[in-house]
């Protein structure tokens, strides 16, 4: 109770009778929400009271309505709370990190920025070879659920060490000030995140892993062990996955915010594995070979086109269930630093798709084992031809609007303008973004071997745009190929 403080009950409306104890009265259902005016003012200094906040930051973001089931909103108190420090919020409530996933058997101290002294609190007192962990290059196995962050600085968005500084301020501040609890995190520099805990939760599933951050690396990927990742989804190396603070997901993450429709589920922390157990894991990780050295009989029966299965190596799967699962894999090449090389993707500073594109095809073109056309058809199928279908079909389900009063249409009123205000009448779905791949597709599909079925379709496709359009020349012209 935002007077007293104490626990409230949950009411229900009746369209006939108003305010009910149950979700059923004598008039039939009563619902958990209904429609009316709230004094947003009163709420707010609320809130800031609840806060012991004076002042409160200009900007602070909400949402136009609530789709969840019941229309549960989130406390007022945490969205001011998160415009103060700075940070976005997912649908359910949690704040996500995008990373791109690394698997990753061994590092050394200097690769991931955590003194020795540190390492050897979380356990780290021994290398690979059986030597006390003294120095920053010793080699050290990572333990099975270990992660190294991505903090580089080369990226255009901020590290997770930035922002995860952020979230544990911010659940801090929430428990202190808004559940009147004692603060967990405490950080005083981004260094102290070492040794929390995290939840890795990949796109489209709903069971998360939890995971220990032990240190930070210059690049944008996750890494942590190849198990680790597989855990979470199939394949393991370079797909994406995201981390949340696991305080605020246990402190923020709720059921109620999702949506009502089907699927929303998907990406919602349900289920969350605590401990990892390799034979859990997806199968596919059990094909992961764990020797220090490939033979040479390896070498050779590659050359004579051996099929893998016919090829005796120590994989994972020979490990299943004993303590060799989780520990003294071996890797075969060294590197001096995982953090040498490219850092940070050109297609992430590179400001437009055509520019992308081209770097695409140009780097296609450059490696003699990659075929060009190949490359070209994978880009229009997977990407332009469904972007130009999908908006091609919204262009014609779409909704109008007025101008002055916004107003929506289903259809555009026979007299062509607003029937409540007499403005304007315009389209909802512009022309440009049914037609802005359609010129790239052409032409790229006339200057690289593409299937004679793929050329077809976008000759077919591009039909269908000019029956909606028509076929004007000035257009044609002043879009442009981007290959020609
Ligand atoms: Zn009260
Ligand atoms: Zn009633
Ligand atoms: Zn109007």
């Amino acid at each position: 109770c935002e007077h007293c403080g104490r626990e409230t009950t949950k009411l229900h409306y009746c369209k006939s009778c108003g305010l009910a104890e149950k979700d059923q009265c004598s008039h039939g259902d009563a619902f958990p929400y209904r429609k009316k005016e709230i004094d947003i003012r009163e709420i707010f200094s609320a809130a800031l009271k609840t806060l012991n906040m004076r002042n409160y930051p200009d900007l602070i973001k909400g949402v136009r309505g609530t789709s969840n089931k019941d229309h549960t909103p989130e406390n007022l108190a945490k969205g001011i709370l998160r415009a103060k420090h700075d940070i976005f919020v997912n649908k359910d409530g949690t704040t996500r990190y995008d990373v791109t996933e690394m698997p990753l058997t061994h590092f050394r101290p200097n690769e991931i920025g955590t003194s020795v002294e540190k390492l050897r609190e979380l356990g780290y007192d021994h290398d690979i070879y059986g030597k006390e962990l003294e120095s920053e290059d010793q080699l050290l196995e990572i333990l099975p659920q270990d992660v190294v962050i991505p903090a580089c600085k080369e990226s255009p968005d901020e590290g997770a060490d930035e922002i995860f500084f952020r979230v544990a301020n911010y659940v801090d501040d929430l428990l202190q000030n808004l559940y009147k609890l004692h603060p967990i995190y405490n950080l005083k520099s981004k260094k102290d995140l070492v040794g929390q805990l995290i939840v890795g939760l990949a796109p489209h599933t709903s069971a998360g892993i939890i995971g220990r951050i032990i240190g930070f690396s210059r690049t944008q990927g996750c890494f942590s062990n190849p198990v680790w990742h597989a855990e979470q989804r199939r394949d393991c190396e370079g797909d994406e996955t995201c981390i949340i603070l696991l305080a605020d997901l246990f402190l923020n993450f709720s059921r109620r915010y999702l949506p009502a429709h089907r699927g929303s589920t998907q990406d919602a922390p349900l289920v969350l594995t605590t401990e990892l157990i390799p034979s859990e894991a997806d199968d596919m990780i059990f094909d992961m070979d764990t020797v220090w050295k490939y033979p040479l009989e390896f070498y050779e029966a590659a050359c004579s086109h051996t099929q893998p299965w016919d090829y005796k190596m120590e994989v994972l799967n020979d490990r299943l269930g004993k303590a060799e699962q989780y520990e003294g894999i071996g890797f075969t090449h060294d590197t001096s630093n995982i953090n040498s090389g490219i850092r940070c993707s050109a297609y992430k500073t590179l400001p437009t798709m055509e520019e992308k594109l081209k770097g695409q095809m140009r780097i296609a073109e450059k490696i003699r084992a990659v075929d060009t056309g190949d490359v070209a058809r994978l880009v229009i199928e997977k990407h332009f031809l469904k972007d130009t279908k999908g908006n091609l079909r919204k262009f014609s389900m779409q909704e109008f609007r007025c101008v002055k009063c916004n107003d929506k249409f289903r259809r555009p009123p026979l007299v062509g303008k607003c029937t409540n205000c007499g403005g304007k009448i315009i389209f909802t779905i512009a022309e440009g973004s049914v037609i802005k791949y359609l010129e790239p597709s052409i032409s790229l599909a006339e200057k690289y071997q593409v299937p004679e079925y793929l050329r077809q379709s976008l000759d077919l496709l591009q039909r269908r745009v000019e029956g909606v359009f028509g076929k004007e020349k000035e257009r044609q012209e002043g879009l442009g190929k981007w290959f020609g």
